[in-house]
């Protein structure tokens, strides 16, 4: 078993009726990245860079991020490397970002906010993904994006500091779709984002006005409710007309079931926890593209969560 595990690694994911999906991993450190290659991931679609700031008095500065971010680069060859910018603030405080008190710290400054608010931060931060070599290496993705001026505002600053370094490489800018005003404005974005993600956790968080901390509703922050479902199916189409990839990289990819729903509302790419390669890949071999978009149509129509999850179990959807 252990030849078929890493020949079964080696293979790119497919579903049955051959349709590639793009099957990265979510890392958090280089050790990480090593692992994701051995069971399989075929790049890095969310690199959380909050581990490089969390635990510590002062922010890492340019030359150690690009130190790490090069070795993770190196560690994955020439798969793509999706390099998330900062996303602190709300449920993930870091010490020497003192952010005022805020009654509602999931509502306040987060992810690009927090960016722009220190635009000092995010400028070492893109100085150092985009020294990473060769040039053009790192994809650039940002965080908690509510409407197209904070993306212009990133990418303005991208340039800015791409030509400080004399560097005419080209760079990719995604957007993440966490937030129900990014998921409506998907059409718009696209003027600005080279491609999408749907971070599903923060999503469903926002679509149900429900915090994703507080145990109190922790069991409803269920990404299978037919809302958050709908504002992926919506998010997809849109970014499906304007020849824009979208994928997702929230808990609900690491989830077979969820895999194969976000496959059928159209997403290309899915990155998912390293230890649920294997898995994820081989659920997908084992049902065709048109499986799962009646499975998603079917589950768009329901309305709750349960009914979504019934509709789930049904023997007939994961033949085993
Ligand atoms: C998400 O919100 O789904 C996501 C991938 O980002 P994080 O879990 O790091 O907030
Ligand atoms: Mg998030």
């Amino acid at each position: 078993t252990r030849q078929r595990d890493e020949d079964a690694a080696k293979q790119e994911c497919r579903t049955a009726d051959g349709t590639r999906i793009e099957l990265f991993a979510n890392l958090a450190s280089v050790e990480e990245a090593a692992a994701a290659v051995a069971v399989g991931a075929e790049g890095c679609g969310l690199l959380r860079t909050e581990f490089l700031f969390l635990e510590r008095d002062t922010a890492p500065d340019e030359d150690e991020q690009l130190s790490v971010y090069q070795a993770i680069a190196d560690t994955l060859g020439d798969r793509p490397l999706i390099v998330r910018t900062l996303d602190v603030g709300g449920d993930k405080p870091i010490p020497f970002l003192p952010i005022p008190h805020e009654d509602n710290p999931a509502l306040g400054l987060r992810g690009v906010r927090t960016s722009l608010w220190r635009p000092d931060l995010l400028d070492a931060q893109l100085r150092a993904v985009l020294r990473v070599r060769p040039a053009g290496r790192c994809r650039i993705m940002v965080p908690m994006v509510s409407g197209l001026d904070e993306l212009r505002q990133v990418r303005e600053r991208a340039r800015a500091v791409a030509s400080s370094l004399g560097d005419a490489a080209p760079f990719e800018l995604g957007v993440m779709i966490e937030t129900p005003a990014a998921a409506m404005l998907v059409d718009q974005l696209a003027d600005e984002a080279d491609f999408f993600s749907v971070g599903t956790n923060d999503l469903t968080q926002y679509t149900l006005a429900m915090d994703r901390t507080n145990a109190l509703v922790a069991a409803q922050v269920d990404a299978f409710h037919p809302a958050v479902l709908r504002l992926i199916g919506t998010a997809a189409a849109a970014a499906a007309r304007r020849g824009r990839p979208i994928g997702a990289c929230g808990g609900l990819a690491s989830d077979p079931l969820g895999a194969m729903l976000l496959v059928g509302l159209g997403l290309g790419e899915l990155s998912v926890t390293a230890a649920c390669v294997p898995t994820i890949k081989a659920r997908l071999r084992g049902v065709t593209v048109a499986d799962c978009t009646a499975l998603a149509e079917r589950a768009l129509a329901q309305t709750s969560t349960a009914a979504v999850r019934r509709l789930l179990d049904e023997p007939s959807v994961a033949p085993t």
